[in-house]
């Protein structure tokens, strides 16, 4: 069936698409941190919140939440996640000490 194999092709692309390589520089990883698609604690995909574009302030795989009263030691910015593994500024990807 044609259109069955199309979509195992795009299955297959999003896989690729999704694999972290193994070999990153610091600057990768904290892009990896501050992209707005990941969680910026574990770099796990976010949730979408419903149709919308918008994403949930919360990390289904690591149960990291952006914490509002946070400001980023960096960028100053009040996009600090806070999680079991850290705490990780949305804005810029730094590590908050
Ligand atoms: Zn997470
Ligand atoms: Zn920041």
């Amino acid at each position: 069936m044609a259109l069955e194999s199309a979509m195992n092709k795009g299955k297959l692309a999003d896989l690729e698409n999704e694999e972290i390589p193994k070999h990153i520089s610091k600057t990768d990883k904290l892009a990896l941190h501050k992209d707005p698609k990941l969680c910026p604690v574990c770099t796990a995909k976010i949730e979408k919140i419903g149709k919308g574009t918008r994403r949930k302030n919360q990390c289904a795989s690591c149960n990291a939440v952006l914490a509002k009263e946070l400001k980023c030691t960096r960028c100053g910015t009040n996009r600090v996640w806070r999680g079991a593994k850290g705490k990780y500024c949305h804005g810029c990807g730094h590590a908050q000490t």
